[in-house]
């Protein structure tokens, strides 16, 4: 089960220093690529899951819009970008209402999955799973299943799809996947990796497991992106390595496996017989 999915967000929206306020004052860039990739899901009859923020919606429903016309599920990654494990129950119940609220208003269906932004349901924010259930969420795509700079769950096991239930509330979690090089772990279906390893390697990793989980960007494909300065190497790393070629290798990786949404991936499973985890 390869599961094929994008975060639909502006290239700063990550960038922990843009502040807010920022936001306006750079330029657009979602379009550039956004028509390049639907056009060619279409062509290889794929339809993905695409996590959007409210903030997108509110300031340029014509991408929701189209991403909804043209068949993909819409689902939610809050609504301005705030990692959830910086949130309390309280805030994060009110941003995730206020981004629902506009993505099931434009795209005229119920948001089913989710996905937080750098993976930041972590083990202290276990909380956010009861938020999530509460609000009709049912997959959650937020589990890092290692340590990363942000976090991670590192105690979730193995990347594969779990039911998860926590505090009264069930969650159908679809983490995302690791991969073997050379005896260590890494995420490949999406982020710096992606960009950096060679696609045989992809391939290779692709094949190690019967579930991959990606996380695409349209910044992903975006050579001629604005670079903010970074002083660390993994931050600089994670962002702009390998930007060149990143779009021909996707059109490759599209090409070359069968793809599904999130929401189709949960009808397959028989949630009876993954692995259980209380937590
Ligand atoms: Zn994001």
């Amino acid at each position: 089960m390869n599961i094929l999915t994008f975060d639909i967000e502006e290239w700063w929206h990550y960038d922990i220093y843009s502040t807010e306020d920022k936001w306006d004052s750079y330029e657009p860039r979602i379009d550039l690529y956004l028509d390049k990739v639907l056009d060619a899901l279409d062509s290889e009859n794929i339809k993905a899951t695409c996590f959007c923020l409210g903030w997108i919606a509110r300031k340029y429903p014509g991408v929701i819009k189209r991403i909804a016309e043209r068949g993909h599920e819409i689902a939610c990654h809050t609504d301005r970008h705030i990692f959830v494990k910086d949130m309390n129950p309280e805030s994060f119940n009110e941003d995730l209402k206020n981004a629902l609220d506009i993505l099931e208003n434009i795209s005229g269906k119920k948001i089913k999955s989710f996905r937080a932004p750098s993976f930041t349901i972590t083990e202290n924010a276990k909380w956010a799973f009861e938020v999530l259930a509460n609000n009709g969420i049912e997959y959650d795509c937020s589990i890092f299943p290692t340590t990363r700079s942000y976090g991670g769950f590192p105690s979730f096991g193995k990347g594969k799809p779990t039911l998860i239930k926590h505090n009264g509330v069930e969650i159908k979690e679809f983490p995302i996947n690791t991969g073997k090089v050379l005896g260590k772990d890494f995420v490949f279906g999406g982020g710096g990796y992606f960009r950096l390893f060679p696609y045989w390697l992809i391939k290779l990793l692709m094949q190690q497991s019967d579930y991959n989980m990606t996380y695409l960007h349209m910044r992903d494909f975006d050579a001629e992106q604005h670079r903010f300065t970074y002083f660390d190497f993994e931050r600089k790393f994670k962002s702009y390595y390998g930007l060149k070629g990143t779009y021909s290798k996707f059109m490759q990786f599209v090409h070359d496996y069968k793809w599904i949404s999130v929401e189709e991936a949960g009808n397959q499973i028989d949630w009876e017989k993954v692995k259980q985890l209380d937590i």
